[in-house]
């Protein structure tokens, strides 16, 4: 049973944001789009693997995560983890396809694409046996004495793995359920309730790591942040208020709800509380009642009174 559903980061879609509305020229764009196209393609390879993993029957229960992120000496953040009354297992999902050689001294992946050009990342292998360390000291802590395996999963058909440590499990994602109906079950350490405690505590203590607003984060100035409303349909940021709606100066388009998207930005990129004065800055309004109709959005929580009134989203899942 799915017990966390996949579901994009909104890290990936922070970085999205920040990606669209970050000055070009700014010293740091480069590498943050690095980072969003980097982050996204994982979120791909994930979504890949969990796909297959919804397939998968057992004659047990057990519970499968997307994305748990859980603290145990140091945080640290599982892409699937899927636990039952006999094991638990952590799979680490690659999106890197070609042909893959890792090696353990030092600890690297080479990756030779189909043109022969070389480029090498970090060794999945280390990252993967820190998490589980991590797993089973959470889990000794509170004396759940339990297997803990780990694989590394390829998401895509295009990557081949030609030489790997033997003491790691590597598998593309055609042999990830084989491979976990061939886990030996043969003794149960966990009732069946047990195991539903189990997962509702990790659900829990499941806590994303809170890096919004992304401008606080990587210490971008906000006057390098492009204001202004963005048009669903070209893109383009500085749409313009008119009566009920929200006109494009360069599609000639109009959308009633641009401003929607346009104030998960600000908070997932700019600042986490925003009042009618930001709110008219930002989505270049010069109605203070057009910005307190803005404001009025149920996702929103108002905080204070009178002048002082500002307004929170929540952005964590
Ligand atoms: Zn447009």
């Amino acid at each position: 049973m799915i017990a966390k559903p996949f579901a994009k980061t909104i890290h990936a879609e922070a970085l999205t944001a920040l990606t669209k509305r970050l000055r070009k020229t700014h010293p740091k764009y480069t590498q943050i789009r690095d980072d969003m196209m980097q982050k996204n393609a994982g979120d791909l390879g994930e979504e890949v693997v969990m796909r297959e993993i919804e397939k998968l029957k057992l004659p047990h229960k057990f519970y499968v995560f997307h994305n748990i992120s859980l603290y145990s000496e140091v945080n640290f953040q599982m892409d699937i983890l899927i636990i039952t009354p006999f094991y638990a297992l952590i799979l680490e999902v690659k999106n890197i396809s070609g042909e893959i050689e890792i090696s353990t001294n030092p600890a690297e992946l080479v990756r030779t694409k189909p043109n022969g050009e070389k480029n090498s990342f970090n060794s999945p292998v280390p990252q993967l046996e820190e998490y589980i360390y991590q797993l089973s000291q959470l889990f000794r802590s509170n004396k759940l004495n339990i297997p803990i395996y780990g694989a590394i999963t390829f998401a895509f058909a295009s990557s081949y793995v030609k030489k790997a440590p033997s003491n790691s499990v590597f598998l593309l994602t055609n042999e990830v359920r084989k491979f976990i109906r061939e886990i030996k079950t043969d003794k149960r350490i966990l009732a069946d309730n047990e195991l539903d405690k189990l997962k509702n505590w990790l659900l829990q203590k499941n806590n994303e790591y809170n890096s919004l607003p992304l401008s606080n984060h990587f210490a971008i100035n906000p006057q390098d942040i492009v204001t202004g409303v963005e048009c669903p349909f070209c893109g383009y940021l500085g749409m313009k208020k008119v009566i009920r709606n929200w006109a494009c100066p360069r599609c000639r388009n109009f959308s009633k709800y641009a401003h929607e998207q346009t104030l998960k930005d600000y908070f997932l990129i700019y600042k986490n509380t925003i009042n009618n004065e930001e709110c008219r800055r930002f989505f270049h309004l010069q109605d203070k009642h057009e910005a307190t109709r803005i404001l009025k959005n149920p996702k929103l929580i108002k905080t204070g009174i009178a002048r002082s009134t500002k307004y929170t989203m929540t952005l964590q899942k």
